[in-house]
């Protein structure tokens, strides 16, 4: 621990930093605990230690906190959708680990500014999402808050110890994966903002948000990819590494690499931006891909494969290989278009923390 008589700046270690330092210490002392601190979720053994072996059934848990004015705006952000995305988010940690998400559990902090019939909204956002994803909520907690709303969110799932993916298990040549696009969730925001700062200045003028459909949903109303972990089973496809996409492809990719004991090197030609993200992250001055390595929020899986299994995913629309994993020594790196290599950074929310 650090000397009482001095003062340690939070931005001085960064979210991951900090994470680190607070659970370095920790000493598990349940033989039940198969993972904690370090992955999407904790893995919890369900199985009594004697009869443990082949069919060890595992529990999995995660938890997500959303706080008005960090994470969420609520002068767009409708309610239903805040707790669709809060439901969503939270069920985004369990499909990172190839398991399936069963309850969640919702602790609420609000202060006197929400009425009843808001409230009402958030939940029936989180409700409609439970719906889709078939899960039940269990329980929670509800305080009070001087100001805002913060929503706390614990997912519960469940898998076989054998069909778990963690992020520190990819091998050297593995092809690196991910789903759907990226950016898109980020490009989504800078244009809410752009129109919440208009409204406040002009608040006659309409919000001009035409067209741009997909990247404001991707922002609002993001989708946890139930289907994916489907679709392994059906491939009969184990990655051996994965994780979900929270905060940005260069933070994430860093995680598995790190964690793995391994170097990566991804190619920014790969990296799959949906036509609307590129031309409105142009619009905003952005580089669309600095959007998708930074950006977040997109709740993409990313995953690594062993080059055998080639086969089973290159003819799937919505998988794109970006790199592979190389030796450490090697370093973590962008290939950029023009074929130069650049050290990937990861930014989290360091940056907010230096601000
Ligand atoms: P994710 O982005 O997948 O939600 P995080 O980056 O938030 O994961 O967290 C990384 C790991 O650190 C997880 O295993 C999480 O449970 C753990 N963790 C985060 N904050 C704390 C904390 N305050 N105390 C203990 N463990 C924490
Ligand atoms: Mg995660």
């Amino acid at each position: 621990m650090l000397e009482n008589t001095e003062r340690t700046e939070l931005s001085s270690l960064g979210e991951f930093g900090l994470i680190k330092h607070l659970t370095q210490f920790i000493e598990l002392v349940n033989e039940s605990t198969i993972k904690g601190v370090g992955d999407d979720a904790a893995v919890i053994s369900l199985t009594p230690p004697l009869s443990k072996g082949e069919g060890e059934k595992c529990m999995l848990v995660s938890t997500d906190m959303l706080v008005e004015g960090v994470h969420f705006d609520l002068t767009y952000v409708p309610l239903k959708h805040l707790g669709y995305k809060a439901v969503s988010v939270n069920l985004s940690d369990i499909y990172a680990m190839n398991a399936t998400p069963k309850q969640i559990t919702v602790s609420i902090a609000v202060s006197n500014k929400f009425s009843v019939e808001a409230l009402e909204e958030l939940y029936s956002g989180m409700m409609l999402a439970c719906h889709k994803h078939k899960v039940d909520i269990v329980g929670g907690d509800t305080t009070t808050n001087k100001s805002g709303l913060l929503i706390s969110i614990t997912a519960i799932g469940e898998a076989n110890a054998e069909d778990i993916i963690y992020r520190n298990t990819a091998k050297e040549g593995d092809l690196i994966c991910v789903t759907g696009d990226l950016g898109a969730a980020y490009v989504g925001l800078q244009l809410l903002e752009r129109e919440k700062k208009i409204f406040l200045e002009t608040p006659n003028v309409k919000p001009d948000l035409e067209g741009n459909d997909y990247i404001i949903e991707r922002q609002l109303k993001p989708e946890a990819r139930k289907d994916i972990p489907e679709l392994f089973k059906k491939l009969e496809l184990k990655p051996t590494a994965m994780i979900d996409i929270s905060d940005g492809l260069a933070s994430e990719i860093l995680h598995i690499a790190n964690d793995s004991d391994l170097g990566c090197n991804l190619y920014e030609d790969k990296i799959p931006v949906d036509p609307t993200t590129y031309n409105t992250a142009r619009e905003f001055n952005l580089d669309p891909t600095i959007c998708a390595l930074n950006g977040g929020e997109d709740y993409e899986l990313l995953f690594t494969i062993d080059q055998a299994d080639f086969p089973k995913v290159k003819a799937n629309p919505d998988i794109t290989i970006i790199g592979h994993m190389t030796p450490k020594n090697d370093g973590t790196n962008l290939i950029t278009k023009g074929g130069t290599s650049h050290a990937l950074t990861a930014q989290g929310w360091d940056a907010i923390l230096k601000k």
